[in-house]
């Protein structure tokens, strides 16, 4: 038997309805498997904000240091849109990207038969779609210094932001997609500027060398990041692992998400380096989406992406990778019943609450195992 501890982080708006779900889901695999999860809860965002005046407590802080892995809600409404902004709701899941050093983010782009329809895209160009795009998380010109904006003499002003990659940065999460790659196609594709940025020269050079050095056995290839975000909507299959940097990752896992549908269908996992000592890394889970004010407290928000981020928690963080393949196969065959949230609501499908629609996924679960 394996046990492993979650800190779960509800957050505010429709975050703590989405994540009982998955506490749901959670009962089911510790009644039903040798696989064990304790869950601790703690407050983050607003919520967190109006208890402790912070976005995240240093207690929970610690909470996240000591998990085997964050399952985290969504954070922010109107409620908090005027605190100061250093303790906005943001800030908390800022603070726990940074302090966990989660500079993976992966985000999976998988198109269910059932909804090939509501994709922008023709249902033969997005049905059976399953990419991964994996984004740089910490670095690049989110984050490079200088980043400002200056007075010029002639009483002009100049903005400044800096993209800055190091050696070491770009080694990590190449690694990353290479060690993805061997649980997926073998393939990973590299994206940057190099014929107008001299850091895309550098990031095809450095991921170039890790292949070489250390990963012979995987396909590489490069494009450049236009060309990448045009073959996307053209024909996106033809990808199955997508490396980018901070900001071009930013765009292309948008991008790529969208080929999808909703919002409400979106996870997303963020990884920290393996420690060599425990083996253990940090990890967050969470969905794409926002905390949703506009629906929260009625019952209606789709709880798939959170449930599909314990999915990717169970693949990455516990290598329970039937488990995850159950949960995603139960969500498949859920949406194939017709029954659908409003948010991915079609013609002639039932409409059914964020309750129910768990219900129908964990009774997949049962009629699968
Ligand atoms: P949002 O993702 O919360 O909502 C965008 C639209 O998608 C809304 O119409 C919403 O009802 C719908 N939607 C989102 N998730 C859904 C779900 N699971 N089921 C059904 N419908 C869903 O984005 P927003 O409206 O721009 O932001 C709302 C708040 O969330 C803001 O305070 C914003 O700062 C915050 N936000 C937080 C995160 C996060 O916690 N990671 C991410 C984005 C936005």
């Amino acid at each position: 038997m394996s046990s492993y501890n979650l800190l779960m982080l509800p957050g505010d708006g429709i975050g703590p309805e989405v994540v009982n779900e998955v506490e749901r889901v959670i009962d089911w695999f510790n009644k039903n498997t040798d696989s064990k999860f304790e869950i601790e809860k703690d407050l983050v965002g607003g919520s967190a904000y109006d208890a402790h005046g912070a976005a995240i407590s240093d207690a929970a802080m610690d909470l996240a240091h000591k998990s085997d892995a964050v399952i985290f809600g969504a954070v922010g409404g109107p409620k908090w849109d005027n605190v100061p902004f250093e303790v906005r709701p943001e800030a908390g899941l800022l603070r726990l990207r940074k302090e966990l050093d989660l500079f993976a983010n992966l985000r999976p782009a998988i198109c269910y038969k059932a909804l090939a329809d509501a994709s922008s895209l023709k249902r033969e160009l997005v049905e059976g779609l399953d990419i991964l795009i994996l984004r740089e998380l910490t670095g690049g010109v989110y984050f490079g210094e200088p980043k400002e904006i200056t007075d010029l003499p002639d009483g002009q002003q100049k903005a400044v932001d800096t993209q800055i990659y190091t050696t070491s940065e770009v080694q990590r999460i190449a690694r990353v997609a290479f060690e993805l790659a061997k649980t997926r196609k073998g393939k990973v594709t590299s994206t940057e500027k190099r014929n107008v940025m001299i850091s895309g020269v550098f990031w095809n050079k450095v991921v170039s060398e890790v292949h070489k050095n250390e990963y012979p056995d995987m396909e590489l290839e490069h494009i450049l990041a236009d060309a990448c975000a045009m073959q996307l909507v053209r024909k996106p299959k033809q990808f199955d692992l997508i490396v980018a940097d901070n900001l071009f990752g930013d765009i292309l896992s948008d991008e790529a998400a969208m080929l999808t549908g909703s919002m409400g269908m979106l996870p997303s996992a963020s990884l920290g380096a393996v420690n060599e000592t425990t083996g253990k890394r940090n990890a967050m889970y969470e969905p794409v989406h926002g905390s949703a004010p506009d629906i929260a407290g009625q019952g209606i928000s789709n709880p798939i992406a959170e449930i599909a981020s314990f999915a990717m928690a169970l693949r990455y963080s516990f290598n329970l990778t039937e488990e995850a393949k159950l949960i995603e196969d139960s969500i498949s065959a859920a949406l194939d019943t017709g029954i659908r949230t409003p948010d991915i609501m079609q013609d002639g499908m039932k409409k059914v609450g964020t309750h129910q629609i768990t219900d129908v996924i964990i009774s997949e679960m049962n009629s699968r195992s």
